[in-house]
C-alpha cells in the first residue's frame, strides 16, 4: 500500500464516545429472511476472518457519517446489504445515514427502498427519473449527505460494510480519502487484466501510486465531496480529480466478493469510456487553467517537425532534386499548418481562462 499525504494536513480530532448518537438505533429488516448475512456466511464457508458480531466495536473521531449508495436493478442485493450495514454501524455507536441513489431501476428495487425507508428514517433515498449513470447518482449523494465522513459503496455486495471503520480509521490519520483496493478481486478474468492495464495507464498519467482507481468502497470528509464535481462517468477518477484538488490520499486493501445477483451494468464498452474519460480528466484537473501548456507544446512539437521535414526537401530542391514525386512534402506542410491550430486553439483557451476567473476554482483548506 502506497499512501499520498500533504505535509501539513488536518490533524485528526479526539476519540469520544458520543451518547447522543444513539438515536441511530432499529431492528434490521426481513430479520428472519438474512440470519446469517451474505458476508459472513461466505466467511464460514472459505475459512478466513472472524464474525464481525464478536469484535470489539471500532471507535472513531467521525461523529456523523453518511454512506452513499448507487442502486441499478439491484433488487435481491438491497435488504442483505442494509441489514449488513446496520450490523456494522450498530456497535460504533455514532449517528449515520444511509443515502441509496435509485438510478433509474426498472425492477423492485425502488419499492424495496421505499419500504426500508419508511421504517428507518437514517435510510433516506432519491429516485432518478431516469437512469443518468453512476457518477450522477454518486453527485446526487454527495449533495445530500450530512456526514462529517462520507462512504460510497456499490449496492450489489461486492463490497463489504464490515471494511467502513476500516476506511474511517485510516481516514482518522488526517487523509482526505482513502481509497480501497480489491487486492483480491473476484471478477471475471478479462475484467480482472484490463482492470490492471487501466489502473497502470491511470498511474503513470496522473502520478497517484495507488493500486485500484476505480474500486467503489471510499471513504471521503465532507470537504472533499463537497468540492469534487463528477459527471459523465469520471466515477472511474475521483482519487485522481481530489488529488489535484490538494487532497491527500491512502489506499487500504478490502475484501471483495464475486456478484452474486444481477449482473454487472458495465459492458467492454467501459474500457473505450474510461481512456477518453481519462483525457477529460487529465485535461480538465491539470490543463484547465494553462491550456498553452498543453496545445502549445503540442502545435510547438508539431511545427517544428514541420519545419524539419520541409527544410530537409528545401536542401534537396537547392541541389536540383525534383519535389514533385515527394510525398514527403504533404507530410511537412500538414505538421506546419497543425501545428499552428494546435498553438492557435491554446491561445484562444488562454484568452478565455482570463476572462472566467472564477474564485469558486480555489479551494481554501483554512482561513483565519
Ligand atoms: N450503478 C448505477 N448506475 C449505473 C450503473 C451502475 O447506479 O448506471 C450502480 C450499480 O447498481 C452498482 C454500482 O453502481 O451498485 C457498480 O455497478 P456494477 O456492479 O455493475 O459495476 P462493476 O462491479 O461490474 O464494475
Ligand atoms: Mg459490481
Amino acid at each position: 500500500m502506497e499512501d499520498q499525504r500533504n505535509e501539513d494536513r488536518n490533524q485528526p480530532q479526539s476519540s469520544q464516545n458520543s451518547s447522543e448518537n444513539r438515536e441511530n438505533k432499529s431492528e434490521p429488516v426481513n430479520k428472519s429472511n438474512y440470519k446469517k448475512s451474505y458476508y459472513n456466511r461466505r466467511r464460514r464457508f472459505s475459512g478466513r476472518n472472524v464474525d464481525s458480531s464478536n469484535q470489539a466495536p471500532t471507535r472513531i473521531s467521525f461523529k456523523k457519517i453518511s454512506i452513499v449508495v448507487p442502486v441499478l436493478n439491484e433488487e435481491d442485493s438491497i435488504f442483505p446489504l442494509i441489514n449488513e450495514i446496520r450490523k456494522v454501524l450498530k456497535p460504533m455507536e455514532l449517528w449515520y445515514e444511509v443515502i441509496l441513489i435509485d438510478d433509474g431501476s426498472t425492477d423492485k428495487s425502488l419499492s424495496l427502498i421505499k419500504d426500508l425507508s419508511r421504517t428507518d428514517k437514517r435510510i433516506k433515498f432519491i429516485s432518478f427519473r431516469k437512469n443518468y449513470g453512476k457518477s450522477a447518482a454518486l453527485q446526487m449523494g454527495f449533495k445530500e449527505a450530512a456526514g462529517e465522513a462520507v462512504i460510497t459503496m456499490d449496492s450489489d455486495l461486492q463490497d463489504d460494510p464490515n471494511e467502513i471503520p476500516n476506511l474511517l480509521k485510516k481516514m482518522e490519520e488526517g487523509y482526505d480519502v482513502v481509497s480501497g483496493w480489491k487486492k483480491i478481486r473476484q471478477d471475471p478474468f478479462i475484467k480482472k487484466i484490463s482492470s490492471k492495464f487501466f489502473n497502470f495507464v491511470t498511474r503513470i498519467f496522473s502520478g497517484i501510486k495507488i493500486h485500484d482507481f476505480n474500486c467503489g468502497l471510499k471513504a471521503y470528509r465532507k470537504s472533499v465531496t463537497e468540492s469534487l464535481n463528477v459527471h459523465g462517468e469520471l466515477h472511474r477518477y475521483m482519487p485522481v480529480l481530489a488529488h489535484w484538488q490538494g487532497y491527500s490520499i491512502a489506499e487500504i486493501p478490502v475484501k471483495h466478493h464475486p456478484r452474486r445477483y444481477g449482473k454487472t451494468k458495465f459492458g467492454i464498452s467501459r474500457f473505450f469510456k474510461g481512456f477518453i474519460d481519462l483525457i477529460t480528466v487529465v485535461f480538465t484537473t491539470r490543463y484547465i487553467k494553462r491550456p498553452m501548456h498543453l496545445f502549445g507544446f503540442l502545435g510547438a512539437l508539431s511545427f517544428l517537425a514541420g519545419l524539419v521535414v520541409n527544410g530537409y526537401l528545401t536542401y534537396l530542391w537547392f541541389d536540383n532534386q525534383p519535389l514533385s514525386n515527394r510525398p514527403m512534402l504533404f507530410l511537412g506542410i500538414l505538421l506546419i499548418i497543425v501545428g499552428v491550430q494546435f498553438f492557435s486553439v491554446g491561445l484562444l483557451g488562454e484568452l478565455m481562462v482570463h476572462n472566467l476567473k472564477d474564485e469558486k476554482e480555489y479551494i481554501i483548506k483554512d482561513k483565519s
